[in-house]
Formats: C-alpha cells, sequence, structure tokens
C-alpha cells in the first residue's frame, strides 16, 4: 500500500503514520476508542491532565477568583503576572533545560534531530533562537495572556461570566474540559488561517515562524498581535458558563501547552519510561511545510478544508503542489 510509505530520512522519529484525528471523528463510532484516548490524554500523566491539575489547584487554593476582582487593580492583577511568570520560567526553562541544557533523553522521541538554531543567527533577536524566543515569550506573551486571565476575574466577579458547580452539574462539568480542548483547536485554526493572509503573515506571524524547528520557548514566540487573538480564546466564557477551573485550564493549555506541543520530543522519557506525553507532531509538521495544518488533531477543520497534512510522503506532495500554487498566485 503506497499510503503506508513515510518520510523516513526527513524525521529522526514521527508517531505511527498517516497521522490520525482524536477518534471522536472517527466513523463507524467507537465509543470504547475514545475513552482510551480520552483516559490516556486526560487521566495518564499527560501535559493536559498536569494543567488541569494546576488550574484546580489556583482554583481551589493558590488563587481562587474572588469578589474584590470585580475592581481592576494592580494589587491582585500584579499577583497572575507574577504567577504566571514563574509557571512559564519553570515549564518552560524546566523542557528547555531537560532537552536541551542538560540533554535528559538525546534524540530519543525527537522528531527533527537537527540542532535548535545556535548563536550568531541575525534571523533571531540576540542573534539566538533560545534568547529571542524568551524575550517574546516572558516580555509579551505572559503579560498579554495575565491580562486576559486578569478580564476573565474581572467578568466572573462581575457577573459578566456565567458560573456552574461540580455539585449542580457533574457530568457537564467533567465534559467541559475535552470540550474546551476541542474549541480551542477551532478557535486556533480561524485565527492562524487569518494570520498565514500574506500581510498578516509579513507583519504578525513571520515572527513565530523563523522558528523551523523548535523547542519549548518556541510556543509562544509569537508578535504581540498574535497573543492578543491567540488569548481571546477566552471570550468564550462570556457565553459559556464554567467554573473558574474551566477558565483557568483553557488559560494553562494555551500558555504553557504552546510551550510543551512545541517541545520537539514526544515524550518525557526517563527511566526506561515515557513519563510525561506531550505530542506535537502535527504542528511540528506546519512548522516545516508551512501550509498545512492550520489547527489541531482533536478538530478536523483540516481535513474539511483540505489542509491536513498526516506526515506521509503522497499527502506531502499535495501540501507542496497546494503552496506552489499559492505562492505562484
Ligand atoms: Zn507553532
Ligand atoms: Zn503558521
Amino acid at each position: 500500500m503506497a499510503k503506508q510509505k513515510v518520510n523516513k530520512p526527513l524525521w529522526n522519529y514521527h508517531p505511527e503514520l498517516p497521522l490520525q484525528m482524536a477518534p471522536y471523528w472517527h466513523w463507524p463510532m467507537r465509543p470504547l476508542m475514545i475513552i482510551k484516548w480520552l483516559w490516556e490524554n486526560f487521566l495518564q500523566v499527560s501535559d493536559r491532565a498536569l494543567y488541569i491539575a494546576y488550574a484546580l489547584a489556583i482554583a481551589l487554593w493558590l488563587m481562587p477568583f474572588a469578589g474584590h476582582e470585580a475592581v481592576l487593580s494592580w494589587q491582585w492583577a500584579g499577583w497572575v503576572l507574577v504567577r504566571n511568570l514563574v509557571a512559564v520560567l519553570v515549564v518552560v526553562g524546566g523542557l528547555h533545560y531537560w532537552f536541551y541544557g542538560m540533554d535528559g533523553q538525546g534524540n530519543l522521541l525527537r522528531f527533527d534531530a537537527r540542532p535548535i538554531t545556535g548563536r550568531k543567527s541575525p534571523r533571531f533577536k540576540f542573534n539566538y533562537q533560545t534568547w529571542d524566543n524568551m524575550y517574546y515569550t516572558l516580555v509579551y506573551g505572559v503579560p498579554i495572556a495575565s491580562a486576559w486571565e486578569v478580564a476573565a476575574r474581572w467578568g466572573y466577579a462581575n457577573g459578566w461570566v456565567g458560573s456552574i458547580s461540580i455539585g449542580s452539574e457533574p457530568i457537564w462539568f467533567l465534559l467541559l474540559f475535552p470540550i474546551l480542548t476541542l474549541y480551542q483547536g477551532v478557535h486556533f485554526y480561524f485565527i492562524h488561517r487569518l494570520i498565514h493572509w500574506p500581510p498578516a503573515y509579513r507583519w504578525v506571524h513571520s515572527v513565530h515562524h523563523r522558528n523551523i524547528n523548535v523547542g519549548p520557548w518556541s510556543g509562544l514566540s509569537m508578535h504581540p498581535v498574535e497573543h492578543l487573538l491567540y488569548f481571546s480564546s477566552l471570550l468564550i466564557f462570556l457565553l459559556l458558563p464554567a467554573h473558574p477551573v474551566h477558565i483557568l485550564f483553557l488559560l494553562h493549555w494555551q500558555l504553557l501547552g504552546a510551550p510543551s506541543g512545541h517541545s520537539g520530543y514526544e515524550a518525557v522519557f526517563a527511566k526506561d519510561k515515557r513519563r510525561l506525553l506531550i505530542g506535537g507532531f502535527f504542528h511540528q509538521l506546519h512548522h516545516r511545510y508551512f501550509e498545512c495544518n492550520y489547527g489541531s488533531p482533536e478538530f478536523p477543520l483540516d481535513r474539511w478544508f483540505g489542509t491536513f497534512h498526516d506526515g506521509t510522503s503522497e499527502m506531502l506532495k499535495q501540501v507542496r503542489e497546494r503552496t506552489q500554487r499559492m505562492h505562484s498566485r
């Protein structure tokens, strides 16, 4: 079967190809497969399970949503910024140190074995990919994400965001976690297509795409306009009643999930075991081939709009032909 042919020399490692969409979309529907996927992605040690745990810790203990947040003030907003800065430095810095600093697992489960761009690269600020990516993440990304969190807390305290509790709607409360990651894939697809429109690409999105091979700090290395659009996903809570833990989960799924998803590795591997599932090959293909995989593997918009690249050489040919057509227009 020709479809099975893979771009072996192109990748140091890749998951099983052709890449599959999340099993919500397989037809005929296989409920057991969906349950297994939800189990592996939400309830095993995966990045998203950790972000749910962290969102719970913030909502219930570290910094619960509070009535006094109905009035905007630097006093509480400043702590939101500090907390997010610390989380990004620990998680993104930690992943970078493990993968690229101490070289914790070499090229094991690494998609692209080429080094991330080192010193003396004029494409990047400070001539160095890592410093450049840290600059865009810490100077623009974290403050803009924090501003969205502050807005959400302010809206919640003023009653503009509807609320639910686990006691009143337990099933809906749990279902909202996978629904939010599905929704985020849709939101990302459309803003991402928008910033691939050539004028917006040159002005905004080219900042992110200077990273051909990516590391954790590349995830939020974006032009501030892209940060604004990317975190605007939180506006959904003006329509969708939720608990603060859902708001915090969606925020961290993007604030920490973009960096973990750009790690360049499928999982953290230590002591002979996959310790932390990250994924990210779907988007790694976008960084290498550009005009494909704008969304996420959870919602099949790329398939419906004909921009899906499943990692096979047949599909790569189609992506290249489409790119050529686009550029010759
Ligand atoms: Zn990216
Ligand atoms: Zn892009």
